[in-house]
């Protein structure tokens, strides 16, 4: 299974689960939510093959860390993939709307100098501010929207830049997101849980509960699970030979 965006970082025991993650994921990307958390969290699972974990701040608790962001900016040359990162339009955090702005700006435009990076992009309530800073600044970058709800309108934009989708299976339950999903070529798409955070009866989803997309997508493109697999497999290597080729 392929899980692209995790908080692998943020189960309660995550070396316990490492074995099993081991056996039954081929690729799981480890999105953290601070510069710091990154720094612990890429040694922990630096062993794991099938793990990556990407440097990220989460948008919600930017402000309260912004001491961060140079080690943000610093940690961007280290790593190709970036994440969680992005902006978060919601009234809760109207008040650092501004600093997450920037920031986004500033991850966008050091990981075009870094010559392109592979970012997980959080853009809740936010995505025409996301899509108009990744259309100004972001031209070798390899955007992947994570969980996106913006309007088919911003879709469309999305798609017109061509950036990737990451999609987790309460969006791809919920109908808009079906619906939002099916205007998606289906290689753009990947598969994620955004757990622990995402749960199912309040338990989280576990990164190869991505089976529960692979059979959404299925039905949603009519289909086969096979076939869904062969090309969820075929984007990710697409993707990670795209970003080794440049
Ligand atoms: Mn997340």
């Amino acid at each position: 299974m392929i899980d692209f965006h995790c908080h692998l970082d943020l189960y309660r025991d995550p070396i316990a689960l490492l074995s099993e993650v081991s056996r039954r994921c081929e690729f799981v990307l480890a999105v953290t939510t601070s510069p710091r958390a990154w720094v612990k969290t890429s040694k922990v699972f630096q062993d794991i093959a099938c793990v990556a974990t990407a440097i990220g701040f989460h948008p919600e608790i930017l402000q309260e860390r912004i001491a961060e962001r140079d080690a943000l900016i610093a940690g961007i040359s280290q790593t190709p993939f970036i994440g969680e990162v992005g902006i978060d339009g919601s009234p809760r955090y109207a008040n650092s709307i501004k600093m997450q702005e920037e920031v986004f700006c500033d991850v966008i435009q050091e990981s075009e100098r870094c010559g392109g990076r592979i970012l997980s992009i959080h853009s809740r309530n936010a995505a025409t501010k996301v899509l108009d800073i990744l259309e100004k600044y972001s031209v070798k970058n390899i955007p992947v929207l994570h969980w996106f709800s913006g309007s088919s309108n911003e879709l469309d934009r999305a798609i017109g830049l061509g950036t990737w989708f990451s999609v987790n299976p309460i969006m791809a339950s919920a109908n808009k997101g079906a619906s939002l999903i099916a205007k998606i070529p289906l290689s753009k798409l990947l598969p994620e849980t955004d757990a622990p955070f995402a749960q199912n009866k309040g338990v989280p989803y576990m990164p190869w509960d991505t089976s529960i997309v692979i059979r959404q997508f299925a039905n949603i493109f009519n289909i086969s699970v096979a076939d869904v697999e062969l090309e969820m497999k075929k984007n990710l290597k697409y993707l990670l030979e795209t970003y080794r080729d440049e």
